[in-house]
């Protein structure tokens, strides 16, 4: 038995049956963890920040008020 470490839902896994490296997902939370050792069971959680968040959000300050 494994509970996820975010939102302790049981994961529903057995240590035989998950193999190092396997990624699981939490289906309450959808965070997704990797199996760092799998006997016992040691999570991580997996940072997804493979896609970047560059979004520059350009604040285009409209500065109206020309005498205030
Ligand atoms: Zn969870």
């Amino acid at each position: 038995m494994m509970n996820c470490p975010e939102c302790e839902t049981d994961l529903d896994i057995e240590e035989n049956e998950v193999d190092e490296g396997e990624v699981v997902s939490c289906p309450e939370c959808g965070s997704d963890f990797e199996v760092i050792t799998a006997n016992p069971i040691e999570l991580k959680p997996v940072d997804e920040e493979e896609y970047e968040e560059d979004d520059v959000k350009v604040e285009a300050e409209a500065d109206d008020g020309d005498d205030s």
